[in-house]
């Protein structure tokens, strides 16, 4: 049985105060949630995953890192490290988001190094990759889709995909209000079950959450949830509001 996952990237919104207040209504909207096989996670900005971790102990939500360095430790001023995270109780990380990729230049070769760091120190990687518009529109999302994987994850090994959660994340509809249509999700999530099947096997295919992320929202949430390749979702602009993404999470 493959587990669910709902996530929530809070991005470079909320201050600590904006944070303490979000937590609590989410905290409220959650309240006596029962959830089998699910995983509920939000991902604050690293000044704000301390107070975090610590108000969500006794709770369903867990915590996630936006981002981290490859590097295990030295100059590298402005980064965080994967100890850094681990010592204050993170336990996932996002890595390969689209703004990552085009404001900061990461490449596959740099995500195929953090991913290996996190994974190495035992930290849970959500994987986000995705075609841009035009790669859509010439008919290349598919090759696209592909070599990102490949680049970035092919070579590990079969046992690191226990740490692995994946992200499909077309760019065309992150934060645009434009949506996959349920069918194009369960299009390519088919497609990603099928490479990793060719590039490991089929057990390792069925065993891996594929998430979707762009756009989603309460309203279309159940729909796309309901394919059968779709393990949940990445929630971008709806995570930052309490009852929206509890919304979204309930309807997993
Ligand atoms: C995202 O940035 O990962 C995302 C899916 O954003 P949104 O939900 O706002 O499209």
């Amino acid at each position: 049985m493959r587990q669910k996952v709902v996530a929530g990237n809070w991005k470079m919104n909320n201050t600590l105060g904006e944070t303490k207040k979000l937590l609590k209504s989410l905290k409220k909207e959650l309240k006596g949630l029962k959830l089998v096989d699910t995983r509920v996670i939000i991902a604050p900005s690293f000044v704000n995953l301390q107070h975090t971790v610590k108000k969500t102990e006794n709770s369903i939500i867990e915590v996630s890192a936006q981002n981290l360095h490859q590097a295990t430790n030295g100059a590298f001023t402005g980064e965080i490290s994967v100890d850094m995270l681990l010592d204050i109780g993170v336990n996932t990380v996002i890595l390969g988001h689209s703004e990552r990729r085009a404001y900061f230049n990461e490449t596959d070769e740099a995500l195929a190094q953090k991913v290996n760091t996190a994974i190495g120190s035992g930290l849970d990687v959500i994987f986000c990759f995705g075609e841009q518009l035009e790669d859509r529109q010439n008919e290349k999302h598919f090759e696209i889709v592909e070599s990102q994987l490949k680049e970035a994850l092919f070579a590990l090994s079969s046992e690191a995909y226990k740490n692995i959660i994946l992200a499909y994340e077309p760019v065309w509809a992150i934060g645009t209000g434009q949506t996959a249509t349920a069918d194009q999700a369960q299009e390519m999530h088919k497609f990603i079950r099928s490479i990793l099947a060719k590039n490991y096997d089929e057990k390792l295919a069925n065993s891996v959450s594929i998430l979707y992320g762009g756009s989603v929202k309460p309203n279309n949430a159940e729909e796309i949830f309901s394919k059968p390749d779709v393990d949940g979702g990445l929630i971008g602009g709806a995570s930052l509001k309490a009852k929206d993404f509890s919304a979204i999470v309930k309807s997993i």
